[in-house]
């Protein structure tokens, strides 16, 4: 028989993450570019005293524990001041993507039933569509000032106007860790959005796993690129106050030279973001000759980090990259590639192949491979399967379904198939249905795309199976070239088969002005797919 422990059974709840950053760090700044251009600067008391009003008002405005409470806003101050509040008196912060279509974006209002959305003035047309749309929807609120209140809103309800009579101070209620905190829909590239609601604990219980993944302390400056819209910036708003570490938010300005000057100028230490971002950043970086001066690393994750990009941040740069790995429905820090003690000293090249896996799984979150039939593959870093996880920040159901999404011992496919080495490293091969099966054989899409970015011509790359006679499915390589040079097949085999086997070589290239990017950044392979479905290689 076990002895049950005697230590308090306090809640682990998301509003004292806040409070605490305010007692003990109130005068660490948070800067955001705000929507209308003008840098927005603020600390966390300043910030934990708003947000105190803001509970009033929402209490105020008829919002009660477990209402839904939406946003359709860029990164910036108050979009946090709302997470906070909403959480903070029992309700659920349900972030809406922008970038989804606009039919989906009423669908999961609808869906999660939310009842007042605060919005930012870019998406005045938007709000006001989907406020006909949604019966559930009772309010819109625009996130300005009356000043900055656009003429054809005129009347509409300011954020700043709906807090100003508030009182600064609110005691917290207490209730149990398990209340849901925030909800965040999947992208719907795969089908429906599906609605993954996080509790408080998780995301207390992810904040820690964050700032030891990431390495936060209390001297970083952090900018999470990654929108606020998007599984909570990856949990740096709550993650962030836990250390007392400084944030800065870029607004809607996500262009590789409004982010450098951004950076550079607020001293930014750490920043996240998915590839895409990064890509702008580091063109600026090369015209600018230098990096934004305080940089010392970037976690890069949400889609394969290229090889070319992981070079250039540290040899050009020295930037330290940190590729990572996780979903939506895992709060999303699931892995984090550091590099063990014993590959520190090897030469910089064979380091740089390490930092290309997706990383080590952090303390909390448990990984297996399977293959088809569920059996469990061993961690050799050769053997392939579907990964499988489960922790305390992995989702168990989805809002509003009663289909469950695991396992029957428990645990959660995520549709990603990957290898596991004997130090722990995952390395993502493909997501299930991207990998392509060429006579039986699997090849994996996302390293041969790695490797034909590598090629000096080639800027972006995407790789998808198309139909092959013999084969069955072959790979198609779809390129944006840099600039006006298009390698031949023979000229990118060349230069691949020094990478890759083989047997991998695509079939055929194409090339493109530009590839379809999904609501959350990364290339949109179904829609490729699509695209190319009557593709004939030439015989
Ligand atoms: P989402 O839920 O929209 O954030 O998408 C999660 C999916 O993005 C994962 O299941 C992976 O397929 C993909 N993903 C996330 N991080 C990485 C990474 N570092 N490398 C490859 N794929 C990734």
């Amino acid at each position: 028989m076990t002895l049950a422990g005697l230590m308090m059974g306090r809640p682990l709840l998301v509003a004292p993450l806040l409070r605490y950053a305010a007692d003990y760090h109130g005068d660490t700044t948070i800067v955001t570019r705000s929507v209308e251009g003008p840098l927005h600067r603020t600390n966390y008391a300043d910030t934990h005293a708003r947000v105190q009003k803001l509970a009033h008002a929402l209490i105020a405005l008829g919002i009660k524990p477990g209402d839904r409470v939406a946003t359709l806003a860029w990164n910036t101050w108050r979009h946090l001041e709302l997470y906070y509040a909403v959480a903070g008196i029992g309700a659920v912060c349900h972030t809406v993507n922008p970038r989804l279509p606009v039919v989906q974006m009423a669908y999961v209002l609808s869906h999660a039933g939310s009842r007042v959305l605060f919005f930012d003035t870019t998406f005045l047309p938007l709000a006001v569509g989907l406020k006909a749309a949604v019966p559930t929807l009772e309010k819109v609120v625009a996130l300005c000032d009356a000043a900055n209140l656009p003429a054809e809103a005129k009347g509409m309800l300011t954020y700043e106007e709906l807090i100003a009579p508030q009182p600064e101070t609110y005691e917290w209620p207490e209730f149990n860790e398990n209340t849901a905190a925030s909800l965040c829909y999947t992208s719907g590239t795969t089908g429906i959005p599906k609605g993954v609601l996080y509790s408080h604990r998780a995301l207390v219980l992810h904040s820690y796993g964050m700032i030891s993944a990431v390495r936060m302390n209390v001297e970083d400056i952090v900018l999470p690129v990654v929108p606020m819209f998007h599984v909570n910036a990856w949990g740096i708003p709550y993650a962030a106050p836990l250390m007392g570490a400084a944030q800065v938010y870029a607004g809607r300005a996500m262009d590789g030279p409004s982010l450098f000057s951004l950076m550079d100028e607020e001293g930014v230490t750490c920043a996240l973001g998915v590839p895409t971002i990064w890509m702008g950043l580091l063109a600026h970086m090369k015209t600018m000759g230098r990096k934004p001066k305080a940089l010392r690393r970037v976690v890069i994750g949400g889609a394969a980090v290229p090889e070319a990009m992981v070079r250039a941040f540290e040899l050009d740069f020295d930037v330290d990259v940190h590729h990572g790995w996780g979903m939506t429905e895992t709060t999303p820090m699931g892995v984090i590639n550091t590099l063990k003690p014993k590959y520190k000293s090897l030469p910089r090249a064979a380091q740089i192949d390490i930092k290309m896996k997706q990383g080590r799984a952090i303390f909390g979150v448990d990984m297996r491979i399977v293959d088809e039939k569920g059996a469990v593959l061993p961690h050799d870093g050769v053997s392939a399967g579907l990964l499988q996880v489960r922790g305390p920040w992995v989702i168990k159901s989805y809002f509003k379904e009663e289909a469950s999404p695991l396992t029957e011992d428990g645990w959660f496919s995520t549709a990603d198939i990957a290898t596991l080495d004997g130090d722990g490293y995952l390395h993502i091969t493909d997501r299930a249905k991207d990998i392509i099966k060429s006579g039986g054989e699997w090849i994996s899409s996302l390293d041969l795309e790695n490797a034909a970015m590598g090629h000096p011509d080639i800027a972006l790359a995407a790789v998808i199976g198309a139909e092959h006679p013999r084969w069955l499915e072959r790979p198609l390589l779809i390129c944006v070239p840099k600039g006006d040079v298009r390698p031949t097949l023979e000229q990118i085999h060349a230069y691949l088969i020094q990478k890759v086997p083989k047997w991998w070589l695509p079939d055929a290239v194409e090339y493109v002005a530009s590839l379809p990017i999904g609501p959350t950044g990364k290339v949109q392979k179904t829609t490729l797919r699509e695209q190319y479905r009557a593709y004939k290689f030439a015989s």
